[in-house]
């Protein structure tokens, strides 16, 4: 099923939770909302299930308007932060649960409801654990048993709100790879709130990025990551250096350092700042006369397969950090305390056009 949200506003109070929010969520994919806490992901997400109402906007299921329709006729299936288990019923009860609860002559018969909970327990890998009760299950567990229940009643959109945010990292890691799997093989449109970057980035065909209750960018993880739209989703998406300057004729002056700024040939003389990753940033031994900037190097943490470098420009004395393969690190024979010269590959240069930066 499609998913359309159009002009969404939502105020609570003064307050502006969404603002003109215009989003599509593509039959069978997975989209995260990813924003800081407070950003209106969850409200997005229940008004989207029917939960909550717009004050205006309307949402679109299969293009049809659906914004006065029930909860029920819209045909969600949830899975919440905190597992929403009945803890006096068995795992195999609690999936069977939505099948039990239909309207007479919708309901399966005793043998379906049986085959259908048995197929959902070996999707979920947890047939093994049909009899017991739900506080005798790991975090992790509870959250595969109240996925396997959403899924029972064949959900038209899976929505999940920040479903592994109550799990420690490896089991987090584990079970967002575990749900892009299950996704591969149920095709359901689903949506995923999380403030987790790498989560988002690692688990999602498209990405929004939300700040204060609008829409920063839409695309794809890579083009999220690589491409940033705004400052926020630059800094939101992981490290990144910032380099204050001033941006003339194409060009970014920061400190003694020049960096082309293709996209702004035409601004004359504004503060612009430059936008580079930390894996972006090429390190060399200093060679007088060769471009680049110059930076002592003040600490290296050179474990695993990437040395990550702490450094302070010469000129301006701004700590910045370069992350290169340690394998690099270790053929220049870098010592703390050295002077090296950075480059980026890469750049992007925002201009402040009068509303800062
Ligand atoms: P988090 O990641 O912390 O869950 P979120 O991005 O999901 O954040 P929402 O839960 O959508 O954010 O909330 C957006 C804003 O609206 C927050 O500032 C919140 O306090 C406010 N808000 C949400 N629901 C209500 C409500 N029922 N009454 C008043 N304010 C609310």
């Amino acid at each position: 099923m499609t998913i359309e949200v159009q002009h969404i506003r939502k105020q609570f109070g003064q307050f502006t939770a969404l603002d003109d929010v215009s989003l599509q969520f593509p039959n069978g994919e997975l989209t995260a909302l990813l924003g800081p806490s407070g950003c209106g992901k969850t409200t997005l997400l229940r008004i989207i299930a029917g939960l909550e109402h717009p004050d205006s906007g309307a949402v679109l299921l299969d293009g049809q308007d659906a914004s006065s329709s029930h909860v029920r006729e819209r045909q969600v299936g949830f899975v919440f932060q905190h597992y929403a288990l009945f803890k006096h019923m068995t795992v195999f009860e609690n999936v069977a649960f939505g099948l039990r609860v239909r309207p007479r002559k919708e309901r399966p018969s005793e043998q379906q409801i049986r085959d259908k909970v048995k197929q959902l327990l070996e999707l979920v890998q947890l047939d093994w654990i049909a009899d017991r009760y739900p506080p005798q299950l790991s975090g992790g567990q509870r959250q595969r048993i109240a996925l396997a229940r959403a899924l029972a009643v064949e959900p038209r959109v899976l929505l999940l709100d920040e479903p592994f945010g109550a799990l420690d990292a490896k089991v987090r890691k584990e079970l967002r790879r575990w749900l892009r799997r299950l996704h591969d093989d149920l095709h359901v449109t689903s949506i995923f709130v999380t403030h987790d970057q790498e989560e988002a980035l690692e688990v999602a065909d498209q990405v929004v990025v939300m700040n204060k209750g609008r829409v920063e960018q839409l695309g794809t993880p890579e083009s999220v990551y690589n491409a940033p739209a705004s400052p926020f989703v630059y800094s939101f998406l992981g490290n990144v250096n910032l380099f204050h300057g001033r941006v003339h004729d194409g060009v970014l002056a920061s400190g003694d350092a020049l960096f082309d700024a293709p996209g702004h040939v035409a601004v004359q003389n504004a503060d612009g700042i430059g936008y580079v990753r930390p894996h972006d940033l090429e390190v060399e031994r200093y060679v007088a006369g060769q471009p680049g900037i110059a930076v002592k190097l003040r600490r290296a943490h050179a474990i695993g397969p990437l040395a990550q470098l702490d450094l302070e420009r010469l000129d301006t004395a701004q700590l910045i950090e370069a992350v290169i393969p340690n394998e690099r690190f270790a053929g220049l024979g870098l010592k703390e305390g050295e002077t090296l010269l950075v480059r980026p590959r890469q750049i992007q240069v925002f201009v402040d056009e009068g509303g800062g930066i």
